[in-house]
């Protein structure tokens, strides 16, 4: 699964690939408009949403098949590809009935496997690029199975799409970005293109441009960006979308580093994170070792494993020496309560021995 093979001729190999246009396809005014603006501006590929997956009814839920029919004329007028949002089989073949040039699986749909196996049985001997959103959850197993009962179905064309991870607790994210998670898809797929989807990520046009720059500091192939010519008029998400020209100065702000550059000069250094690296699993194993005396400690003793005041005393202080240390508070505490975790783990198994 490599880039060039999601290409559509003509989109050049240069990263990033980018496909822009409005959340959702509104009135054909509105679609033809933005799509001039894009193609006068040299973007290859248009999206717009025609059905919308809300979380509650009674909201703007896509303009539906006619909407095709705009996204027809947007071809014919401005040469763009067009491409679309498809959750169920109907939108499927009414999307390849019109002439849609590229999919994508939403991050809803993407978390359930009958529908993504309805998807990719309507797409069968169809060869049509295919983009998957990550789920809405953070299961990287679960996007790559979607990724594989589209590859079951015969298609070669696939991509993934980065577009963030739903929590409860919001806070500057609308969808967590936990770039581990897209960073793991490609360690295991090199060849597959990722694609971020800043938009739904950051849910704030002002979160665009870093998220933007940040995926393509982490080498991934391509944006989705959603630009609508008045966005905050836009039917769906009109906080996170921007306009023609302010896409412009986006992209034209990006600094591509080169994903392929000599690696000589890293080497050493390399060299010596690898060090690190074998010195702390060693210490790793060694305090695991230590923490299972301890468990058996406790079960000659009677005692219960988790001993919330020394937890607590142990967090509080590895947080703030981490962060006299100049790392990051926020980090030490994940770490630190990953080891707690495993520890408890052990020690759990021990008792119960
Ligand atoms: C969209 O692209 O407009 C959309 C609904 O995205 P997601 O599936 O990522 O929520
Ligand atoms: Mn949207």
């Amino acid at each position: 699964m490599k880039l060039e093979s999601i290409l559509l001729p003509g989109v050049d190999a240069k990263r990033p690939m980018v496909i822009a246009g409005p959340c959702s396809a509104e009135t054909e005014e509105q679609v033809m408009s933005a799509a001039k603006a894009l193609a006068a501006d040299g973007i290859k590929i248009m999206r717009a949403g025609i059905w919308k997956p809300r979380t509650k009814p009674g909201g703007f839920e896509g303009i539906g098949s006619q909407g095709l029919a705009w996204l027809k004329k947007v071809k014919q007028e401005t040469g763009l590809y067009v491409s679309t949002e498809v959750a169920t089989q109907k939108h499927v073949y009414e999307a390849l009935k019109y002439g849609v040039d590229l999919l994508w699986i939403g991050a809803r749909t993407t978390a359930n496997p009958f529908a993504v196996q309805e998807i990719a049985d309507a797409l069968e001997g169809v060869d049509i690029p295919v983009l998957v959103k990550n789920p809405v959850n953070p299961d990287l197993e679960l996007w790559i199975g979607a990724l594989e009962r589209l590859s079951n179905a015969g298609l070669t064309k696939l991509g993934a799409i980065h577009r963030g991870f739903s929590s409860y607790d919001k806070k500057i994210y609308r969808n967590l970005p936990q770039w581990h998670i897209p960073i793991e898809l490609k360690r295991r797929y090199p060849d597959l293109p990722i694609i971020c989807d800043p938009s739904h990520i950051g849910g704030r046009r002002d979160l665009i441009q870093p998220l933007s720059q940040q995926a393509m500091d982490l080498n991934f192939d391509g944006l989705i960006i959603e630009t609508h010519c008045d966005p905050d008029n836009a039917w769906s998400d009109a906080s996170q979308q921007v306009t023609p020209s302010r896409l412009k100065e986006i992209l034209s702000a990006l600094v591509i580093r080169d994903g392929k550059q000599s690696t000589e000069d890293l080497s050493d250094l390399r060299r010596q994170i690898d060090e690190m690296d074998d010195q702390l699993l060693e210490l790793m194993a060694k305090r695991m070792r230590i923490s299972c005396e301890i468990g058996t400690f406790k079960k000659e003793h009677n005692m219960t494993v988790v001993q919330t005041e020394r937890y607590d005393e142990i967090l509080n202080k590895r947080i703030s020496q981490a962060s006299g240390m100049g790392m990051n508070p926020e980090f030490m505490r994940v770490v630190l309560e990953a080891i707690h975790e495993e520890s408890v783990r052990q020690q759990v198994d021990i008792l119960n021995k």
